[in-house]
């Protein structure tokens, strides 16, 4: 019996046109008006505590072609790279630490909600791990 293929074996053996392109379905569809990115801080509740809060304000980068501003454009890539491996469930940086539950919803959500400087950390690590 043949093992089943990893996931970096998959995304070689089907060439792109296989896989469907990154389409909004969660966020704001194109053209927007405004970049989705949403800044989430920590919010202190006891002593021993914290919660996060999301920023009422929101992103104020005007939003390019792909709808994130030029900050936050590092997220459409890693939803691109996710298209290309189907939206698994994945974890990133140092320790493994950050992490994306399988499928699209969630990885917009990570998208949207992660720092500019952690995208790019994983649109790096994704890009080696699967050699995109
Ligand atoms: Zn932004």
């Amino acid at each position: 019996m043949q093992k089943p293929g990893s996931l970096a074996e998959y995304v070689h053996l089907h060439p792109e046109g296989f896989r469907v392109a990154y389409e909004p379905v969660a966020l704001p569809h194109l053209p927007r008006l405004k970049c989705p990115h949403q800044e989430i801080t920590s919010v202190r509740v006891s002593d021993t505590m914290t919660a996060p809060k999301v920023s009422p304000r929101g992103c104020i980068g005007k939003p390019l072609a792909s709808g994130w501003c030029a900050e936050h454009q590092v997220a459409q890539e890693l939803l691109e790279i996710g298209a290309k491996l189907r939206y698994p469930e994945i974890f990133m940086g140092k320790t493994g630490a950050r992490g994306i539950f399988c499928g699209l919803i969630h990885w917009e959500r990570y998208a949207e909600v992660t720092s500019a400087k952690f995208l790019k950390e994983d649109v790096n690590v994704l890009r080696i791990r699967f050699d995109l």
